[in-house]
């Protein structure tokens, strides 16, 4: 009996058509901290990403400090998102970002625990792709004001693939949810350090 093709799944095939097509794909990352010197590590995690030939940082937001979510007991998180450039695939962006993360000695002990750098990729040009280790657009990005907040700041008007909508709509519909007093004054949501591509560039 003949033998019958086994079609690649598709999504893997996306994922190599984004890479091809440009050659170098800009890509958003989402950056946490709340453990030790939480600026330092979001910091080093930036010059990291920059030391790598195969990424380009072209914007960085500035750091926000943030609630934790998740329910357990922990320190505050300090947020930023930054703009990459970059040659690498989505799965080699990821191991990337988890290589990382283990310099900057994350310990992964508890799902929604502390953690000294969480580093995640939000938006991928504008694939959509998932598989077991990688989902993006970030599963959960819509939903946290912590990611879309810097974001905004340095990307308000890109379209989520998925939602087909600009990152400042997705984020006034959140903020709206939280009722007509949230404001970006109140705890959660103060920003701490004025950090631009500016400062970066002196790194
Ligand atoms: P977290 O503990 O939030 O850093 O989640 C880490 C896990 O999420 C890793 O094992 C990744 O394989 C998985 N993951 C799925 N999609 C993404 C994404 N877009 N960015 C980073 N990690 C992701």
């Amino acid at each position: 009996m003949a033998r019958k093709k086994v079609k690649k799944a598709a999504p893997a095939k996306k994922e190599k058509k984004a890479v091809k097509k440009s050659g170098l794909v800009t890509a958003y990352l989402g950056l946490g901290s709340n453990v030790g010197d939480r600026e330092e590590f979001v910091e080093q995690a930036v010059f990291l990403l920059e030391k790598n030939p195969s990424i380009q940082v072209t914007k960085r937001s500035t750091n926000y400090e943030t609630e934790p979510e998740g329910g357990s007991e922990q320190p505050k998180f300090i947020n930023a998102a930054v703009e990459i450039r970059t040659k690498l695939s989505p799965q080699k962006l990821l191991d990337f970002c988890q290589e990382i993360e283990a310099a900057l000695g994350r310990e992964r002990e508890l799902e929604w625990g502390p953690r000294t750098m969480d580093l995640d990729i939000l938006l991928y040009d504008d694939l959509i792709y998932s598989d077991d280790t990688l989902q993006v657009p970030h599963a959960l990005m819509h939903e946290r004001l912590f990611v879309l907040k810097p974001l905004k700041e340095i990307a308000p008007r890109l379209i989520h693939p998925v939602l087909e909508k600009t990152i400042e709509a997705i984020y006034d519909e959140r903020k709206a949810e939280h009722g007509e007093t949230y404001d970006d004054e109140l705890p959660g949501f103060k920003e701490i350090k004025g950090a631009s591509l500016d400062d970066f560039e002196r790194w």
